[in-house]
């Protein structure tokens, strides 16, 4: 069986399989019922976090929910992967936020939080939900957030001094302020006309206050980052995720309610998690290593700090909290290939992997840590013993929070029903 919310799944398990399978979309449950009064909504199942944004800026601009940048990732997917956005600063993550559920278990019966226990709702806020069963809505703590936010973006090459500003970076914006929160994307392209490559890093800020509070704080610890008033647009939360979803400050919101609107895309991606800066001598490594591809990568690091310092690795399943300096997500783009299978896909894909090799001394390590919403079948699909799963199931969840997840999953779903390449497995010894 496989369970599809907004069939965003990075590796397609909510709508492939290698044999004969039901899938259940959840296409037609999206209602959302906001409460302002009681800072909370109900959100069915099938609804997306654009759906969710838009409903949201319908009946006020003081609250919203701490999830994800892009407007067609289903709910369901995101928060039960954990799921980071640009409140994960300020209010931790998605699945943090959540604070009741609409549920299925193997049996057919629908549970709410109470009924379902603490461990069950434990393990659906960051351990995969498809796991355990069908979640059919959840209730969310909506945040309060200013009238207007602040937004800019720094874009500097090689030439500029990218590498000393990024090296830079990683010790300030971990630190900072928790109002804001700073996405870094870094890319290869050709100097002007020539064939000579250079680096190129984009610095997109989005700032809970106004650019007069922003500046000082940021010139004092940043100013090679040199933010000006000029570059710096104030906007309600709702037009920051226009931007962040790719589209114009100025579009109508309603576009994000839009599910035609968002282009498809296709491409294959890893994730790390950094906690120690990397020394210049490493990102002149990683410049060199991305010159080898032909411009279809990208990074983009993610900076956590702030609320994730004051999380415990075992609060939810999503164990990637104090000490996490940035998030590394990195990817190469096969939109122009018809697909994944063809001489160029694959070389990219190589190169992807080889990619992983050159980061692997400037990444966590024991476990090298990996995001679930990121899911990579390349970490393992192993689940025949505790050993061979502890391979990719440590990379997602670390040891304690993925034995206990085992635990949960042999109590809820002891025959395995709910079960993908990388499903929590069923052991009765645990
Ligand atoms: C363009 C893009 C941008 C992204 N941006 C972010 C981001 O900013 N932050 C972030 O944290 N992540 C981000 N992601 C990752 C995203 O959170 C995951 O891909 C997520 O799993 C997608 O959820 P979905 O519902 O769209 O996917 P689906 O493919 O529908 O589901 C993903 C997984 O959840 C299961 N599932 C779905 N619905 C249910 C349900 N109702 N009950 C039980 N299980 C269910 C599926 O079976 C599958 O295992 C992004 C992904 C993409 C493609």
């Amino acid at each position: 069986m496989r369970i599809r919310s907004g069939g965003h799944d990075y590796e397609g398990l909510s709508y492939t399989a290698d044999v004969p399978f039901v899938m259940l979309d959840l296409v037609n449950m999206r209602s959302i019922d906001i409460n302002v009064e009681n800072q909370t909504a109900w959100v069915q199942g099938g609804a997306l976090l654009g759906e969710l944004y838009y409903t949201i800026s319908q009946k006020t601009d003081t609250l919203y929910f701490p999830a994800g940048m892009c407007p067609s990732v289903g709910v369901s997917g995101f928060l039960s992967g954990g799921g980071y956005g640009n409140l994960l600063r300020k209010y931790g993550t998605g699945a943090d936020n959540v604070l009741d559920a609409r549920f299925m278990d193997v049996n057919g019966n629908i549970l709410d939080r109470e009924s379902m226990g603490e461990d069950l709702f434990w393990a659906i806020r960051g351990g995969g939900a498809s796991s355990f069963g069908i979640v059919l809505a959840w209730k969310l703590r909506l945040v309060p957030v200013p009238e207007r936010v602040t937004l800019f973006i720094v874009s500097v090459t090689l030439e500029q001094g990218a590498t000393d500003i990024f090296h830079k970076y990683q010790y300030v914006l971990p630190n900072f302020d928790r109002d804001l929160q700073m996405r870094v994307q870094i890319n290869s392209e050709y100097i002007g006309n020539t064939t000579n490559k250079t680096i190129r890093i984009l610095f997109h800020g989005i700032y809970q206050g106004n650019a007069d509070t922003l500046l000082p704080l940021l010139n004092q610890s940043f100013p090679e980052l040199n933010v000006t008033r000029e570059i710096c647009q104030e906007v309600r939360m709702v037009q920051s995720t226009l931007q962040f979803g790719g589209f114009s400050i100025s579009a109508h919101v309603e576009v994000l309610a839009n599910r035609s609107a968002i282009p498809k895309t296709n491409f294959k991606s890893k994730s790390d998690y950094v906690r120690t800066p990397i020394p210049k001598s490493g990102l002149i490594k990683i410049w060199e290593k991305m010159f080898e591809n032909d411009m279809s990568e990208m990074l983009q690091m993610y900076t956590f700090g702030g609320k994730m310092e004051e999380y415990s690795d075992t609060a939810t399943p999503y164990p990637h909290r104090a000490g996490v300096l940035y998030q590394v997500y990195k990817l190469v783009n096969l939109i122009d290939q018809p697909s994944d299978t063809t001489t160029i896909s694959l070389k990219r894909i190589a190169w992807l992997r080889s990619f992983d090799e050159t980061l692997e001394s400037y990444v966590s390590s024991n476990p090298r840590e990996a995001y679930l919403n990121y899911n990579d079948l390349d970490l393992g699909v192993g689940s025949g013993s505790y050993e061979e799963a502890s391979v990719w199931g440590e990379r997602y969840w670390k040891r304690e929070n993925f034995k206990k997840l085992i635990r949960v999953k042999s109590i809820v779903d002891p025959g395995n029903f709910f079960r993908h390449p990388q499903s929590i497995p069923s052991f009765s010894d645990m």
